[in-house]
C-alpha cells in the first residue's frame, strides 16, 4: 500500500477499537474524544504533506519491493546524499509543529529503519527473530503504520531493579510462554502517542543485571494497540478545545504520553525480535546503531524547535520595542547561538557519516550524542528567556474572544503594542504563553530534559565512552615540556 494520507490515518485509528482510560473513561475510537481530537488532526496533516505536489519528492520514495511510495523516514541510508534526504524529509515535518511534535512517526521509523538493516543482530539467539525485525519494517513501511514505544518500568522503586519490587509484574514482564507467543504481564511508561497510535514497539532500555530473575524482564517486541488485554492509561489532556488564539500549541500538538498496562497480553512469535536475553537487550540499540538513526531525527526536530523559539523570541521583543536594550539583544543572541550550536552538530555528524557494520550510512555519533546531552539544558532556557522578554504580557492577554466584547474598545487599546495592534499581540503572545507558561508550555520543557533518558546517567554514558586517552596524554606531555 502507498504511503498513506491523513484520511487514511484517521480511518485507521477509528476502525481499530482499543482501550484507552482518560478521565475515568473508556475511550475506544480516540477520534471521538475532543482532547485527542487536535493532536490526531496534527498527525494526518503530517502524513497529508506526504502528497504535498511542492514537497512529494522530498517526502516519498519508492519502496523496493513493491514499488509504491513509501515514506523517507524508512529510507534505509547507503549514502550521505541518503542521509540528506532523510533529513529534508524530517524538517518538513518538524517544521510543521515547530518542533512541538516530538513523535512525529519519522522518530520510530528510523529506528526501524536501522534494526531492520541490522537483523542479524537479533538472530544471534534465534533466526527467527531477525526474520521477525526484517518483517516487521517492511510491514510498517509498507502500510505507513503510526508507531508508539514504552522502554522504561514503572517509577515505583528506583533502588532496585524490575526483579526487586513489591510485585514481580509491576514491571511488564514474561508471564508464561506458549505455542502461540509469549504472554506479558505487568506496566510500562511512558508511551508518548500512545493513544493514538498503529502499533506499540516494547523495547528494553534501563540497564539489566545479569542475574536469572531478570531474565522475565529481557524481551523486545511489537503488538498493534489494539492487543486485546493493552490498555493505554492517559494523563489529563492539555488540549482544552479553545480557539487557536487562545492556546494555539495545546489546540493543535497534544501528543499524549500513558503509562501502558498489559494484562496478560499474548505477543505472538512473529512479533518477537528478543527473548529472555539480557545482554542483547542491555546492547540493542547501541550495536543496531538505532539510537544514532534516533538521535539524527531528534537533532532535526531540535532545530525546527529552536528556529521556532528565536523567531517567537524575536518577534516579542519587536513588538514592545524594547530590541535596543542590551540584555534584550544578549539573550536573544544566546538563543541564537543555541541554535546555530544544533545546526552545527547536525551538519558535522551528517558530514562525518561513515557505513556502519550493517551496510548503513550512519552520521558521525559525537556531535549527535552531545547534541542530545546538551539540547535538555538549552530548551529550558530558551523557555526562560521567552518569559523574562515577556513578563507581565505573558499573563496579560485575554481571550480572543474579548476582541469583540463588550469591553472590545478597552482591549483593543491597551493591549496594542508599540509595532503590533492588538488582535496581533494576543496571538504572539498566547504563543509565547503557551511554550512557557502552559500546562503544554511545561510538559515541553520536561519532554526536553527526559524523552531521551534520564540527562544524569546520559551525561555518565557519554564522560564514560568519549575516547579521552590521547586527550590526556597530550597534556601529560605538556606538563613536563621543557622549552
Ligand atoms: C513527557 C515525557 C514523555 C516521555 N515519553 C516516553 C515514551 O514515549 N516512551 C518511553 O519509553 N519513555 C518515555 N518517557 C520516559 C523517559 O524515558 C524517562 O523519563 C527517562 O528515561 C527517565 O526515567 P524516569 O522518568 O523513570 O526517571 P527515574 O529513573 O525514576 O529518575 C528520577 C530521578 O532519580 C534519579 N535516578 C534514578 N535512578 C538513578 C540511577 N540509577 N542513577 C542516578 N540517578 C538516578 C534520576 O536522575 C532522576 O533525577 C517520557 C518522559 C517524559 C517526561
Amino acid at each position: 500500500m502507498p504511503a498513506r494520507t491523513g484520511d487514511q490515518y484517521v480511518q485507521g485509528l477509528r476502525e481499530k477499537p482499543r482501550e484507552v482510560w482518560i478521565e475515568g473513561e473508556c475511550v475506544s475510537d480516540p477520534t471521538a474524544y475532543p482532547g485527542f481530537r487536535g493532536g490526531i488532526k496534527s498527525v494526518a496533516h503530517l502524513y497529508d504533506m506526504q502528497y504535498d505536489p511542492d514537497i512529494r519528492d522530498e517526502m516519498l520514495y519508492t519502496s523496493p519491493t513493491t514499488g509504491d511510495p513509501v515514506g523517507m523516514s524508512f529510507l534505509t541510508p547507503r549514502t550521505r546524499e541518503d542521509l540528506e534526504r532523510r533529513h529534508r524529509m524530517m524538517y518538513n515535518w518538524a517544521r510543521f509543529s515547530g518542533g512541538m511534535l516530538g513523535r512525529s512517526p519519522d522518530y520510530l521509523n528510523s529506528s526501524f529503519m536501522a534494526l531492520a538493516a541490522a537483523a542479524d543482530f537479533f538472530g544471534q539467539s534465534d533466526p527467527r527473530f531477525a526474520e521477525n525485525v526484517r518483517n516487521y519494517y517492511e510491514h510498517i513501511r509498507e502500510n505507513d503504520l503510526t508507531l508508539t514505544h514504552t522502554l522504561i518500568n514503572p517509577q515505583s522503586n528506583r533502588a532496585g531493579g524490575p526483579s526487586q519490587q513489591k510485585d514481580p509484574f509491576l514491571a511488564a514482564g514474561i508471564v508464561e510462554e506458549n505455542d502461540q507467543g509469549l504472554v506479558i504481564r505487568g506496566a510500562r511508561m511512558l508511551a508518548t502517542l500512545g493513544p493514538i497510535s498503529d502499533e506499540l514497539a516494547v523495547f528494553p532500555s534501563t540497564v539489566l543485571k545479569g542475574t536469572p530473575e531478570e531474565d522475565r524482564y529481557a524481551f523486545a517486541f511489537a503488538i498493534p494497540c489494539t492487543a486485546p488485554g493493552l490498555r493505554f492509561i492517559c494523563r489529563e489532556s492539555f488540549d482544552y478545545n479553545r480557539p487557536h488564539i487562545d492556546h494555539p500549541l495545546g489546540s493543535r500538538f497534544e501528543e499524549m504520553d500513558a503509562l501502558v498496562v498489559f494484562d496478560d497480553v499474548l505477543v505472538p512469535w512473529e512479533r518477537v525480535f528478543i527473548r529472555r536475553d539480557m545482554q542483547l537487550c542491555n546492547d540493542a540499540y547501541a550495536r543496531t546503531n538505532a539510537v544514532v538513526h534516533m538521535a539524527h531525527q531528534v537533532v532535526v526536530k531540535n532545530v525546527a524547535k529552536a528556529e521556532f523559539l528565536v523567531g517567537v523570541a524575536s518577534l516579542m521583543a519587536e513588538s514592545i520595542a524594547i530590541t535596543q536594550f542590551q540584555h534584550v539583544q544578549e539573550k536573544i543572541a544566546e538563543m541564537i547561538g543555541y541554535l546555530e550550536s544544533m545546526k552545527a552538530f547536525l551538519r558535522a555528524a551528517e558530514a562525518d557519516a561513515e557505513p556502519d557494520e550493517w551496510g548503513v550510512m550512519c552520521p558521525a555519533w559525537w556531535p549527535l550524542n552531545v547534541a542530545r546531552n546538551m539540547f535538555p539544558k538549552m530548551y529550558p532556557r530558551m523557555v526562560e528567556i521567552i518569559q523574562l522578554l515577556g513578563a507581565s504580557g505573558l499573563m496579560a492577554m485575554p481571550s480572543g474572544r474579548m476582541l469583540d466584547s463588550e469591553v472590545s474598545d478597552d482591549v483593543r487599546k491597551y493591549l496594542q503594542a508599540a509595532n503590533l495592534d492588538a488582535e496581533e499581540r494576543i496571538r504572539l503572545y498566547k504563543l509565547a504563553w503557551d511554550i512557557s507558561c502552559s500546562s503544554f508550555g511545561s510538559r515541553q520543557v520536561l519532554y526536553e530534559r527526559f524523552f531521551f533518558g534520564d540527562p544524569v546517567r546520559m551525561a555518565g554514558a557519554l564522560y564514560g565512552s568519549y575516547p579521552k586517552d590521547e586527550l590526556m596524554e597530550q597534556v601529560r606531555e605538556f606538563i613536563h615540556r621543557e622549552d
